[in-house]
C-alpha cells in the first residue's frame, strides 16, 4: 500500500485540502463543463485540457485587431503580429525548462517531429535504426516508419521497437540500457515518450540521453504528455530535439499550435532541415535576398508566419502556466496523483488496478487503470461514470486514463472518482 500517512477518504478532509492549496485561486481561472445544475468533474486533461477563461478575450483582441489595424497590425496590435511567437517564447521555455532560444511554437506536434527528424535522424548503412518502443502512439509509429522508408531502408530491419518488461505494461530504465547496449552502434535515432501515453510512466529523459549518446546516437522526446505535466528540464537533460502538442495538459484547444525544442548546442550547427522564410533571421528577412540567413536556435526550423488566431490561446494559457510556476504545479500534481492513487488502492482496490509506477518520480498526473473483471466491466463503469458527471478517457482495449490537472482540478474531484466507482460496484453486486 502507498505510504500515505494523513489522506483521508471524506468529503470534509477532502475540503479542507483544496481550501488550503496555495494554487486553488486558478481553478476559477477555467470554464469548467457543466453536469447537469452543476460542475462536471472533469478528470482528463491528459486528453483536451480545460479552457482558460482568458482564452476568449485573446482571440477577441486578435479579430477587433485586424478589423481596426489591417495590414498595419503586423506592428501596431496590441500584441504585434510580426514577433508574436516571441510573446509565447519565453513563458514556453519556461515550462519545459529550456533556453528562450531553444523553443518554438509551430505547427502540430506530428509535424514538427518530421520537421526535426529531417536534421536528426540522418541514418547511414552502417547505422540505420531508429529506436521506439512497441506501444508507441499511433502517429510516433506512422511518423518513424514512414521517415525509415523515405530514407530508402526498410522498417522491418530498421525499426526497433522495445517491448514493455513490466507488469502492467511499463518499462524499466534496465531494459533501455539493454537494448541500447545491444543495437546501440546501429541506431541513428531514439525517440521516445516523456510520459508514455497509454500506461503514464515518466521516463528519465537525462538518463536516457545519456545512454542514448554513449552509443552515438540521436535523442528525440516526444513530450505530447509531459509538457504542462512534468516539471521538464529539457535543456539539462541534453536531447537533441523534443516536440509536443499543447491541447493537452497545456490547455491551448483543439489542435493548438504544438512547440519544438532544440538544443543550444545545435544552435549555430549546420543541419540539414526543410526551411522556409520564417526561419530565416528577423533582422534580415524582409530584405528578401536569396540565400537563407537562419535564425539562432529553434525558431530556424520555422516555416510559414504563424496563424495568429491559433497563438492567442496559447498565449493566453501560458499566462496561467507563468503565474503558477511549474515547480508549485509539479508540487501539487504529485500530492493530488499520490491522494487519487491511494484512493483507489483504499477503497476500491478490489475493483481496479493501476499501471502506472507507484513512484513519484515515474508517473505524472495521469494515473492508468484497469478493472479486475475485465474489458466489458471496466467500459460499463467508464460509462457509468460519465452519465454521473465524471469523465476520464477510455483507451482500447481495457484502459481507464484518469488524469487530475493540478491547475483546475481538486482533492473533492478524486473523491468524487472513488465515489463514483464505489456507486457502480453496488450498482452492479
Ligand atoms: C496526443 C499525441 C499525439 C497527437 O499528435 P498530433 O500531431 O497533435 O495530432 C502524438 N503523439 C503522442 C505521443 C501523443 O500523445
Amino acid at each position: 500500500m502507498t505510504p500515505s500517512p494523513d489522506f483521508r477518504a471524506d468529503a470534509g478532509w477532502a475540503h479542507a485540502q483544496d481550501a488550503a492549496d496555495p494554487l486553488r485561486t486558478f481553478r476559477n481561472e477555467f470554464l469548467i463543463p457543466p453536469h447537469g445544475d452543476g460542475e462536471q468533474t472533469y478528470l482528463v486533461g491528459n486528453s483536451l485540457g480545460l479552457q482558460p477563461r482568458g482564452v476568449r478575450q485573446a482571440l477577441l483582441d486578435e479579430i477587433d485587431d485586424w478589423a481596426r489595424l489591417g495590414v498595419e497590425g503586423h506592428l501596431h496590435a496590441r500584441h504585434p503580429w510580426l514577433p508574436y511567437h516571441r510573446e509565447v517564447r519565453d513563458t514556453l521555455a519556461a515550462v519545459v525548462g529550456a533556453e528562450a532560444s531553444e523553443v518554438v511554437a509551430m505547427n502540430s506536434l506530428t509535424a514538427n517531429l518530421h520537421l526535426l527528424m529531417v536534421s536528426f535522424y540522418r541514418p547511414t548503412a552502417a547505422r540505420p535504426a531508429l529506436l521506439i518502443e512497441r506501444h508507441a502512439f499511433p502517429s510516433d509509429r506512422d511518423l518513424a516508419a514512414s521517415q525509415i522508408r523515405f530514407h530508402g531502408f526498410d522498417p522491418r530491419d530498421a525499426l526497433i521497437e522495445l517491448d514493455a518488461d513490466e507488469p502492467g505494461g511499463t518499462i524499466s530504465m534496465a531494459a533501455i540500457e539493454r537494448v541500447l547496449a545491444e543495437h546501440g552502434q546501429r541506431i541513428a535515432l531514439v525517440l521516445w515518450p516523456g510520459v508514455q501515453y497509454l500506461t503514464g510512466q515518466a521516463f528519465d529523459l537525462a538518463a536516457i540521453t545519456r545512454l542514448a549518446h554513449a552509443q552515438g546516437c540521436s535523442v528525440g522526446f516526444d513530450c505530447a504528455h509531459a509538457a504542462g505535466n512534468l516539471d521538464l528540464r529539457l535543456h539539462d537533460a541534453g536531447c537533441d530535439f523534443a516536440a509536443w502538442c499543447s491541447y493537452k495538459y497545456l490547455n491551448s484547444g483543439p489542435g493548438a499550435v504544438a512547440g519544438a525544442f532544440v538544443h543550444a548546442r545545435h544552435a549555430q550547427a549546420a543541419l540539414p532541415r526543410f526551411e522556409g522564410w520564417w526561419g530565416r533571421n528577423q533582422a534580415t528577412r524582409f530584405e528578401m535576398r536569396p540565400e537563407f540567413d537562419a535564425a539562432t536556435g529553434a525558431e530556424a526550423w520555422q516555416l510559414s508566419n504563424p496563424p495568429i488566431l491559433a497563438l492567442a490561446p496559447l498565449r493566453a494559457s501560458l499566462d496561467l502556466f507563468q503565474r503558477a510556476g511549474m515547480s508549485r504545479l509539479r508540487e501539487k500534481s504529485r500530492r493530488l496523483t499520490a491522494y487519487l492513487a491511494w484512493l483507489i488502492e483504499a477503497q476500491v482496490g478490489d475493483v481496479l488496478e493501476v499501471a502506472t509506477p507507484h513512484e513519484p518520480d515515474r508517473r505524472g498526473a495521469q494515473l492508468s487503470i484497469r478493472v479486475r473483471a475485465g474489458r466489458d466491466a471496466g467500459k460499463s463503469l467508464f460509462d457509468f461514470m460519465a452519465a454521473h458527471g465524471v469523465l476520464g478517457d477510455w483507451r482500447e482495449p481495457d484502459v481507464m486514463r484518469i488524469a487530475p490537472a493540478p491547475l483546475y482540478n481538486t482533492y473533492a474531484d478524486c473523491l468524487r472518482y472513488a465515489e463514483a466507482v464505489q456507486a457502480w460496484r453496488a450498482n452492479v453486486a
